[in-house]
């Protein structure tokens, strides 16, 4: 998925769980959005901090980097953990929906795919849907 689903998906979430309004919460949300991707050296973060250890969608798109992250951060500010933790999983829930798929709970062989491909008139479809929703919620 592209950087605005990522990030139009997490705020949902996000005001789904109360918490759009919330400093740390936000900000951490949407680091967490974008962060899976720092795999990918031409993604929005990826061109800021680069991690080259693994191919695109391999143990970074897993959620054990995230789980950590998230629950270490929430122990110094729990708003901002919980903010990167549904800002992350949004991420990798976005990724299970495109035909590439992501790998979950790595090493385990399990991908879990969807139809949706990345850029394509049916992501631009689903953005327009998160929008909507989170204009309604
Ligand atoms: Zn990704």
């Amino acid at each position: 998925m592209k950087w605005l689903t990522h990030i139009m998906a997490s705020l949902l979430f996000l005001k789904a769980f109360g918490m759009l309004f919330n400093v740390p919460g936000f900000v951490f949300c949407v680091l967490g959005a974008l962060a899976p991707d720092i795999d990918e050296k031409s993604s929005k973060l990826g061109r800021v901090f680069h991690i080259p250890l693994s191919r695109h969608r391999g143990i970074i798109h897993s959620a054990w980097p995230w789980l950590a992250a998230g629950l270490a951060v929430s122990l110094f500010s729990p708003p901002a953990g919980y903010g990167f933790l549904i800002g992350s999983f949004s991420h990798l829930f976005l990724d299970a929906l495109t035909p590439q798929g992501t790998r979950l709970f790595y090493p385990a062989k399990l991908r879990l795919k969807g139809p949706i491909r990345t850029g394509s008139f049916s992501e631009m479809l689903l953005l327009a849907g998160i929008i909507g929703l989170f204009l309604l919620v």
